[in-house]
């Protein structure tokens, strides 16, 4: 199939690479010609694991290719997916001009049947909002538009598009359900299911999917503060409710708080979206206040151990990207982490392996950033651990001890072992676990 695919995101860009490594015809389309220049020349604007050799076979075997152009993008192709961002506006609600202006401009471009698909995650009624601006100036029979969120993960986001749990399309139209069942087909082989619903119901799939992930940690991470203060361990707990089958053992591990492009705008949205309808959604409330705190449990565990006086100190932060495997620093947990640092007089050594030029674009020289995560701890006071890269997860305790000025780790992730910390000398402060006495 020739599939146009608008936006070149972390979404669009795995969508485009993925659809056209299953021998479909792909262009994609942004409006950020820098970034299109790069894509053209080879180069991937983000960093995905995978992503790169699909991305070269494509480009090279001339499935995948890359314009400014919407109205050459779109010509030939049969789909169109529309992966745009929908940031959150002043009120939370999610910002949709990205989408209704290509919309708008597709009415005037569109002159043979497409199905204009919506990736990008988008309130309840939108694929109507959208159906209604092309309809302004398209005959009706020249386009169906379908709901198709998107699930991947980021940093895993390949392997997710590639075998997904399920693909959920909300369509009411028959010739867009047939089109759609056999562009997902390849990617189903296992047995997994293509979840056929109203447009309606799949908008709000995403927003409750993703709401209720951010409250699962949230939850945990309040377990963890109460086991805090009740000298119990959060590891033992977490074990201990995920082995019940009705609970699963996956994203129950506290942490610094929930961050990310997705899982805070997802959650605000859906709050707006629960406003609007005049209800009042409790448990999200909750959820986002929990979180508000949560980000910044680190810095004040770090604060009241040198009881609120940073000036002249150094904290080493291994860990600047929202999760591990990603270089995406969108509402991330270390960005709030290193302001109230800041704030309170600090100096900032930061490490990441792939989200420091990201950061760097924010804070230029308000902070260091360090080429090796060893180098970061040198005359350090402390270490903080915002994000669990494979890497800082066995390091060299002793080198660590030699660098840093005292042996202090605050930890936001619980990668080390508290018996282990205490034997190596160290001073280890973590989530929802009591040093070992
Ligand atoms: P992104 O910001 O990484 O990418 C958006 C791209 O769209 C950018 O390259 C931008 O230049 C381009 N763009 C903006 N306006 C344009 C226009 N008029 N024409 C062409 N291109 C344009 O966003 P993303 O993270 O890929 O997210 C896209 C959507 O997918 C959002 O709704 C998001 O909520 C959703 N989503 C994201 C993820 C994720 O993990 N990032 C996962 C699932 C769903």
């Amino acid at each position: 199939m020739n599939i146009a695919v608008v936006g070149t995101g972390y979404v669009g860009l795995v969508t485009g690479t993925c659809f056209a490594e299953t021998g479909n015809k792909v262009i994609c389309v942004d409006i950020d010609e820098k970034k299109v220049e790069r894509m053209k020349n080879g180069e991937i604007p983000i960093f995905e694991p995978g992503l790169d050799v699909l991305f070269e076979r494509n480009t090279r075997q001339g499935r995948l290719s890359f314009t400014t152009k919407l109205d050459e993008a779109i010509e030939d192709a049969q789909i169109i997916f529309l992966a745009l961002p929908t940031p959150p506006g002043e009120d939370g609600s999610a910002d949709l001009s990205y989408i209704l202006g290509v919309a708008d401009k597709l009415s005037f471009l569109i002159k043979d049947y497409k199905v204009i698909v919506d990736k990008s995650t988008v309130p309840v009624g939108t694929s109507e909002k959208v159906h209604n601006i092309l309809a302004k100036h398209l005959d009706e029979e020249l386009f169906d538009v379908v709901s198709n969120p998107e699930f991947l993960r980021e940093g895993v986001a390949v392997d997710d598009f590639m075998k997904p749990d399920r693909v959920v399309i909300g369509t009411s139209s028959s010739r867009a359900r047939d089109v759609m069942k056999q562009l997902y087909e390849p990617f189903v082989r296992q047995g997994n299911p293509i979840l056929f619903m109203d447009e309606r119901s799949a908008e709000m799939t995403k927003y409750a999917a993703n709401s209720y992930l951010a409250t699962r940690i949230t939850f945990m991470n309040e377990i963890a503060n109460l086991c805090e203060k009740l000298e119990a361990n959060v590891d033992m707990v977490r074990i201990g409710m995920g082995s019940d089958s009705r609970i699963g053992k996956r994203f129950l591990f506290p942490g610094v708080g929930f961050g990310g492009s997705c899982f805070p705008k997802d959650v605000q949205a859906l709050m707006r979206t629960a406003t609007e309808s005049e209800y009042d959604f409790q448990i999200l409330d909750a959820v986002l206040k929990v979180n508000t705190e949560q980000r910044r449990l680190l810095a004040k565990k770090i604060k009241t151990h040198f009881q609120d006086d940073l000036q002249g100190k150094t904290i080493a932060i291994w860990g600047l990207a929202f999760k591990p495997n990603t270089d995406d620093i969108r509402e991330a947990p270390a960005m709030y982490i290193i302001d109230e640092l800041l704030e309170a007089g600090a100096k900032i050594k930061a490490y990441d392996p792939e989200a420091m030029e990201n950061v760097q674009k924010i804070y230029g020289d308000k902070i260091q950033f360090m080429d090796d995560q060893y180098e970061a701890l040198i005359g350090a006071d402390a270490l903080a651990i915002v994000t669990e890269w494979t890497v800082f997860r066995t390091p060299s305790f002793k080198v660590m001890r030699e660098l840093l000025k005292e042996p202090l780790v605050f930890d936001g992730r619980n990668l080390y072992d508290l018996e282990r910390m205490q034997e190596q000398g160290f001073h280890y402060l973590s989530i929802g676990r009591n040093p070992v006495s």
